[in-house]
């Protein structure tokens, strides 16, 4: 692996069954169900491995009538990555889904947006429709981080190792951030929520969760601006990455996936 190359998967660890209308402001016209699915991703190089977000475990799973397929730890497991050894963890937002399992990487640093922690613990979480993809459980274990010295904040675009950046989008969340990783095939932006599906950025469209409509919509610019290419976006929820990309090895179909190789398009 030359210098700056880097390894990247997505972690499948739960699904949801849903309408389609319930993904897109405005609904949509075919009302049929569908699905979404819940990812980690991690990112393995000459610069350690770093994990994408911590999803959640079996209790909000349970809270919230989730199907959690495959434990986050399970999954990282397989990927021969001991969470306990982790050093760092890059949290994209705070949302319940994206920010559990909070002592899952005992020796980690977070890094995380200056907003988003501001969005997390401020006046915002007074109105409950803005509150109601946070969980109370999962900020308090963030703050304790910040007094433990375990939080690296970053404000906008910043390098975490070369030819690794994250860049703030907001949008969805008011401190939202990309992860953009150098990799054999170019510059693969892993989007977490920017975008949750494909059909988001494809047909300009936005998920009903949202901070911001018009931060949400210019992301998907900046999005297209920091990918090699549209093949190069990693969507936060799309059950298609498993498709479109191999399996880790043939043990992890459907769970795991390599998505620093081309897909099958
Ligand atoms: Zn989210
Ligand atoms: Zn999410």
């Amino acid at each position: 692996m030359s210098d700056n190359i880097h390894e990247v998967y997505a972690v499948c660890y739960a699904t949801h069954g849903r309408k389609r209308s319930e993904n897109y402001i405005f609904g949509d016209p075919h009302d049929e169900m569908t699905s979404i699915s819940y990812y980690v991703w991690v990112i393995k190089g000459p610069h350690g491995t770093f994990v994408v977000d911590t999803g959640f475990d079996e209790v909000a799973a349970r809270e919230r009538s989730r199907m959690l397929l495959h434990p986050v730890g399970e999954g990282l497991k397989a990927l021969g990555v001991a969470s306990d050894k982790v050093e760092h963890v890059i949290a994209t937002h705070m949302h319940w889904d994206h920010a559990g399992n909070y002592d899952l990487f005992p020796n980690a640093r977070y890094h995380i947006q200056d907003a988003e922690m501001a969005y997390a613990t401020g006046r915002c979480m007074c109105h409950q429709m803005l509150r109601i993809p946070f969980s109370e459980r999962d900020v308090h274990a963030m703050v304790s981080k910040v007094y433990a010295y375990r939080c690296e904040f970053h404000d906008g675009t910043d390098e975490l190792a070369p030819g690794i950046t994250v860049h703030k989008i907001g949008g969805h969340s008011k401190g939202l951030q990309c992860v953009r990783v150098k990799t054999k095939r170019g510059h693969v932006v892993l989007a977490s929520d920017c975008i949750h599906l494909y059909s988001h950025i494809d047909e300009g469209r936005v998920f009903p969760i949202t901070y911001s409509v018009g931060d949400t919509l210019e992301g998907y610019k900046t999005l297209q601006k920091l990918a090699s290419s549209r093949h190069h976006i990693i969507p936060g929820h799309d059950p298609t990455v498993l498709d479109l990309y191999p399996a880790a090895n043939a043990e992890l179909k459907n769970w795991v996936c390599r998505v620093d190789v081309e897909p099958k398009v």
